[in-house]
């Protein structure tokens, strides 16, 4: 597929799938996902009880996961944003963040992680989950979120990656061709969208590679840490 028809197409998917979305997500990993996000959050260490104002944007921030763990873990005045392209992800977000009483620190913004609407070093910290691999220019979104970081501050990115356990690689990928798509069938009605949730995966750069990238856009002290044997990783880098 073009980058330039990327777009659109990821747009569809998330507009069928946003009602669903967090169901499908527990029913895949058999609720592993949880651990992995609560992962992520812990990696940026939000501060409890902030003594000024403490500013986090999550990026391709969806239906508000990683947002609300985030909300949970530091105090007020932390605000965070949750940034996406997508409205109906959005719709769900809004919803659940009234629901868990939050909707006075999380904000909520419709926008292109390739072009953020947001001045320069802005944010104390951003995070991204399983949001970037669906963003045609990855690039430029690595140099956005650099852009809108203050110096001394982290991204932290949590993406499915590339497994490093024999054995595991065979069975993952048997279970991610002929169950996942066949759950999204179930659940969602359509397999196409999780045929894609696969194909995006494997197109994805690995470990390193993904790493050097966050290099190339200036982050620096880049680390990564596998969970799960690789299935997804954790990268950090920092903005100094
Ligand atoms: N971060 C959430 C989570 O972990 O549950 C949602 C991840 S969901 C798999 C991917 C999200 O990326 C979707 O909400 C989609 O709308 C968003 N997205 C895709 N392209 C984007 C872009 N160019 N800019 C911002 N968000 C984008």
């Amino acid at each position: 597929m073009e980058a330039s028809d990327k777009q659109g197409f990821v747009d569809g998917v998330f507009h069928q799938v946003a009602a669903r979305y967090d169901l499908m997500n527990d029913l895949m990993s058999g609720g592993l996902h949880r651990a992995w996000k609560d992962a992520l959050v812990n990696t940026i260490a939000p501060p409890k009880a902030p003594v000024r104002p403490w500013r986090a944007l999550d990026i391709a921030g969806g239906t508000g996961d990683i947002a609300f763990r985030v909300a949970e873990a530091s105090g007020a005045p932390a605000e965070i944003t949750i940034l996406d392209i997508n409205a109906s992800m959005l719709d769900v977000a809004r919803a659940r963040a009234k629901e868990r009483g939050l909707s006075d620190r999380i904000r909520i913004v419709e926008a292109n992680a390739e072009k953020l609407p947001f001045e320069s070093g802005t944010f104390d910290a951003a995070t991204s989950a399983f949001g970037l691999r669906n963003v045609p220019d990855l690039a430029a979104a690595l140099r956005e979120a650099h852009r809108v970081l203050r110096p001394g501050s982290r991204l932290a990115v949590l993406e499915f990656s590339h497994v490093d356990v024999a054995g595991l690689d065979r069975l993952y990928d048997l279970y991610s061709f002929n169950v996942i798509p066949e759950l999204g069938r179930a659940v969602v009605g359509e397999a196409e969208p999780y045929r894609y949730l696969v194909e995006s995966i494997r197109r994805f750069p690995n470990q390193e590679r993904f790493a050097a990238m966050l290099r190339t856009a200036g982050f620096e002290r880049v680390t990564y840490r596998n969970l799960s044997g690789g299935i997804v990783a954790i990268h950090s880098g920092w903005k100094l």
